[in-house]
């Protein structure tokens, strides 16, 4: 296995990591896998307390076989669902009750998506919260996990000392979210960076387009999975990639992945196959969007990109996971709000009819259940 170093603390990690979103249902099934995992090298554990069940079948494996001190364990505070400040002590401790521990490595703010919240938290007392458990041990490294726009991004990793943080990062949305700029912005201020979605939920596996498909089986050597996973461990400011493995044959693949992709190890050569076949892929997509952002400000305030994003998804990935990002990322500033200036259009470096676009999003996105999703996804995820 491959180790990087936390430029922060000097721990060693993994650069692969372990995503306990979705576990096995299998108790036995799951211990395997894990224990696996630990003797490939792995020693970041990822999970949440919003990972239903998660957090207390990782802790009852780890605490049966004696191996809770041979990993970092990563777990996430649903600042969601924080109104006062007893809630973080509160769901602190449920979690550390949940995973049979007195300490938690590496501790995120789950889901920040923008400053706002950020602020809300720290009115709420949050940074009293963090100083009291990183003097008790019982926090050793304090993180966000964060999905939003790259200058919301930028704030919340200007606005606090963070240890390290997670973003969403792969090749096909090196434009998207907190984006590569936002990848070297951290890395600039020596925020080590964990990344999630490497393969886009499976997206960049199990649903390429034929001729995205066909570049790769030519370039050969690698898997769609060893294609996607490289991508990311070639970036410097990347201290390790998440990857929700659920099978015995995925860990002891992406772990020889992990072992052979090295720093700036992709050749301009290979960089330049990843770009082709992002190209391919939104070629397939309903719209050939890249995310770049030079259509914006939309005076309507519409998130261009971001309706984009999601209405492409609704192909390359199923339509129940476009219209949850479509309600908790794209919020107000939806494909409804265009009032067909055109101002947007002459921008558009790809030339695409973007208010014909941003009908069919609102026509495939809009529709129910989309207000009951976004009514849950306000009162869930954001409480501003
Ligand atoms: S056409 Fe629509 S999206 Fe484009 S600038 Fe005008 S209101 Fe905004
Ligand atoms: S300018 Fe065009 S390609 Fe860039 S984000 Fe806007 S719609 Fe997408």
């Amino acid at each position: 296995m491959q180790y990087r170093m936390n430029p922060k603390n000097g721990d060693k990690l993994s650069a692969l990591a372990f995503g306990c979103m979705r576990l096995p249902k299998s108790e036995a099934e799951c211990e395997a896998q894990i224990l696996r995992a630990i003797e490939l090298g792995v020693n970041y554990f990822d999970t949440a307390y919003i990972y239903s069940g998660s957090e207390e079948k990782l802790g009852r494996i780890l605490a049966k076989n004696q191996v809770r001190d041979k990993v970092f364990l990563a777990t996430k505070l649903p600042q969601a669902y924080v109104n006062k400040e007893a809630d973080f002590e509160r769901y602190f401790a449920l979690e550390l009750s949940h995973l049979q521990t007195t300490w938690i490595d590496y501790y995120l703010m789950h889901i920040l998506t923008s400053y706002l919240r950020w602020n809300k938290l720290v009115e709420l007392g949050v940074l009293d919260f963090i100083k009291a458990k990183k003097a008790s041990g019982q926090i050793k490294n304090i993180g966000f996990s964060f999905h939003g726009y790259k200058e919301e991004f930028i704030k919340i990793l200007d606005a606090y000392d963070w240890d390290f943080c997670m973003i969403q990062f792969n090749y096909l949305d090196e434009n998207v979210q907190a984006s590569k700029e936002g990848l070297r912005y951290a890395g600039k201020k020596g925020i080590p960076v964990m990344v999630m979605e490497p393969l886009r939920g499976g997206t960049l596996v199990n649903k390429l387009p034929p001729k995205a498909k066909k570049l790769w089986d030519e370039a050969g050597t690698y898997s769609y999975a060893a294609r996607g996973l490289r991508f990311v461990l070639h970036h410097k400011e990347v201290l390790s990639v998440l990857s929700g493995m659920n099978s015995l044959d995925m860990i002891e693949e992406n772990a020889k992945t992990a072992e052979d992709a090295k720093i700036n190890g992709l050749s301009d050569k290979e960089l330049a196959l990843y770009q082709k076949a992002a190209q391919l892929i939104r070629q397939e997509t309903l719209v050939g969007c890249t995310g770049c952002g030079y259509c914006l400000p939309c005076p309507q305030s519409v998130d261009i990109p971001a309706c984009f994003a999601c209405l492409n998804d609704t192909k390359l990935h199923s339509h129940s996971y476009a219209l949850k990002w479509y309600a908790l990322l794209v919020k107000d500033n939806n494909a409804s709000r265009c009032v067909r200036c055109g101002l947007c259009e002459s921008k558009c470096p790809q030339h695409i009819e973007i208010r014909q676009k941003l009908a069919l999003t609102k026509k495939k996105l809009e529709r129910f259940p989309y207000k009951l999703v976004r009514y849950f996804v306000r009162r869930f995820m954001e409480a501003h």
